[in-house]
């Protein structure tokens, strides 16, 4: 109701009078615009009238004045002029982007100058069509985010947001305004303006809704952050472009090019991750050796960009969940923590420790093994345990490597972190204690390790290095195999469409055979040469046609880089028992290791720091008050142990 009658004031005012002044300059406005700018003659400027703007005609220099105004702001300089900036309005209702800047010395208009509508239609709609509840779901699909700023404020519901707090709350609340399109500054939509505020992935926009036909007018981004080009001294990889982000004249490993966002940030040897910060640069020119050395955050920046970069090129994939997934990599976990984890959301890092060489493990080949570990939980989602575990595992090593040939075709190997300390080849498993064969010397048939996922994953990764590279020989079973190789982005290809098409949770090896024959058949063609030497692969590691597989039917968290145990926990007691738990172990250092319970669901229950000494260990924990059941020790997220709770 106030608005219509200001409306009524507003609209007879424009061009009700003339006046001659001396226009001493004037820069022509685009087309339906006054002047950019308008400088007028000292000794005969027009007089300054607060609230209204002086408007001059490009051609005759006619001029009139506009009333049609809102003072946005008014301010004074060191040279004595006063600066009005004002916005024009139509039925009361601003006009976006249309500004005008008076600039006023001893009560005259010297100059003016900005963007201002002439010949604006006063009868412009001005009742939407729309309600602004179903312009905001518009809006809101607009900006799609998973998490919004007012989310966090249980008060800030929308319930709250109609009473009179509307003007405090964060939950998104329109303004009317018209909106003029960039290409015509006459064509004015009524518009639901806005401001949303989200914080996953982080954005804030202006969002212009039409009120007559909910189109989206325009978006315009609040938060400054320019992505740029920076220069990466990175250590295992060379020196590399890596897009950062500029802001505020600090440069830091964040980019918004690829999908939502990657994002690298620094822990500094905590591990609680609502402290990490950004990494920095002055120069964007990131060649940061230092004692704690930062120079290894932009070697798991880089990855995850060609990680994300593998999965778009070569199979149009948006990041792993092909929405565009924001890839965080936590850098500098810990102290001495050899290890390097994929969580469930984020990618974590160790700064490895003496024992093996004092080197991070923010290698290529791990980057990608631990990304990959997020595409197959949006994909196959294989339970992370015995054979089904193995695949998982195996999977992330192909693509780890595959990745590492792509990003990196002048350095690049069938080992697995060969960058900082080799964990395992494909291309000769049982070197690093892993089998080649189905079931052969080195399967793995006990409970630590999650069921050996590490060790068993040894067979998919000899499968995928005999079909893309070829070999021959005879396997545990003593059978003979020659296979011819298809080469790296065939036998990816296939790889990919098994884990991502085909896999479920429980499957095992034999269905791993079954699904890539089909996938060599969808992608070749029926009796191609890629489906046959797809079989024989299979064949050579001895996961023929006729085998039987372990199903693990239960999946638990933190997917890790698989090292050695450190930690070897020797006994384990009372067991049952009810609120204590006794821990002897021995670990190959001194240091600081975490120990965590987990239900068998996999839902992690307590856990705490512990420092060991090099040698025997003895601890003791008080347990929380636990339903009785069975519970999962971990010691740095490696299964160490299973105990019972029973009152
Ligand atoms: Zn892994």
């Amino acid at each position: 109701m106030k608005r219509l009658l200001g409306a009524a004031i507003y609209i007879f005012c424009c061009g009700l009078f003339t006046q001659a002044q001396k226009v001493t300059r004037l820069e022509a406005g685009d087309k339906g615009l006054h002047p950019s700018l308008i400088e007028f003659s000292s000794t005969n400027a027009p007089v300054f009238k607060k609230g209204n703007v002086v408007i001059v005609n490009n051609n005759d220099l006619k001029s009139s004045v506009s009333a049609n105004t809102i003072l946005l702001n008014a301010d004074t300089d060191d040279l004595g002029f006063e600066h009005y900036r004002y916005q024009q309005i139509l039925n009361g209702i601003p006009i976006e982007n249309a500004i005008y800047i008076l600039h006023i010395k001893t009560g005259k208009v010297l100059s003016e100058n900005g963007r201002w509508i002439k010949n604006i239609p006063l009868n412009s709609i001005r009742i939407p069509g729309i309600a602004e509840a179903d312009a905001l779901k518009i809006a809101l699909k607009k900006v799609n985010a998973q998490h919004y700023k007012w989310e966090d404020n249980e008060e800030n519901t929308p319930a709250k947001a109609t009473t009179e707090d509307e003007s405090i709350t964060l939950y998104p609340k329109a303004k009317l305004v018209y909106y003029a399109s960039e290409d015509d500054a006459t064509a004015l939509h009524l518009a639901y303006k806005f401001d949303i505020y989200a914080k996953e992935p982080l954005s804030r926009q202006l969002i212009y809704i039409d009120a007559q036909t909910g189109a989206v007018l325009s978006t315009k981004e609040l938060i400054e952050t320019i992505d740029t080009e920076g220069k990466a001294s990175t250590v295992y990889n060379g020196i590399q472009t890596v897009k950062t982000t500029l802001n505020n004249r600090v440069y830091s490993l964040k980019e918004t090019t690829r999908g939502n966002g990657i994002i690298t940030l620094n822990l500094q040897n905590r591990t609680v991750y609502t402290t990490a910060v950004d990494f920095t640069d002055a120069d964007n020119n990131w060649n940061n050796v230092n004692a704690v050395k930062d120079q290894y955050a932009t070697d798991a920046h880089w990855g995850a960009e060609k990680t994300y970069d593998f999965y778009l090129q070569n199979f149009k994939r948006n990041s792993i969940d092909n929405k565009g997934f924001a890839l965080k990599s936590y850098v500098h976990y810990n102290k001495n923590y050899f290890n390097a984890f994929w969580d469930g959301s984020v990618m974590t890092y160790g700064d490895g420790n003496a024992f093996y060489g004092n080197k991070p493990l923010t290698a290529l080949d791990i980057c990608g093994h631990e990304i990959t570990h997020g595409l197959t939980s949006y994909t196959a989602d294989l339970n992370y345990g015995k054979e089904s575990g193995a695949l998982n595992e195996g999977f992330s090593d192909i693509f780890g490597t595959a990745i590492e040939w792509f990003a990196r075709p002048v350095k690049k190997d069938w080992l697995i972190g060969s960058d900082f300390y080799t964990l395992r080849s494909m291309s000769n498993p049982n070197a690093y204690n892993q089998p080649d064969t189905y079931k052969g010397i080195y399967w793995y048939t006990g409970n630590n390790d999650n069921g050996g996922v590490h060790t068993n994953s040894g067979v998919l990764n000899y499968w995928f290095y005999l079909l893309s590279n070829g070999g021959n020989g005879t396997n545990d079973k003593a059978f003979s195999f020659k296979v011819t190789g298809i080469g790296m982005q065939k036998a990816q290809a296939i790889a990919y469409r098994t884990l991502v098409t085909y896999l479920v949770p429980t499957s095992v090896y034999k269905d791993a055979r079954i699904y890539s024959i089909k996938s060599a058949e969808d992608l070749f063609g029926k009796g191609s040469n890629e489906v046959s030497q797809t079989i024989k692969a299979w064949d050579a590691v001895g996961v023929t046609e006729n085998v039987t597989g372990i199903v693990y039917a239960t999946n638990v968290p933190h997917v890790n880089a698989g090292i050695a145990e450190e930690v070897k926990v020797k006994k384990l007691y009372p067991n049952p028992t009810q609120n204590y738990l006794i821990i002897e172990f021995t670990d190959n250092k001194p240091g600081t290791r975490n120990a965590a319970i987990y239900d068998i669901s996999g839902k992690l229950i307590y856990d705490r720091y512990i420092k060991t000494v090099q040698g025997n260990n003895r601890l003791q924990i008080n347990l929380p008050s636990l339903v009785d059941g069975t519970y999962v020790l971990k010691v740095d997220n490696v299964h160490s142990g299973i105990f019972s709770v029973k009152h």
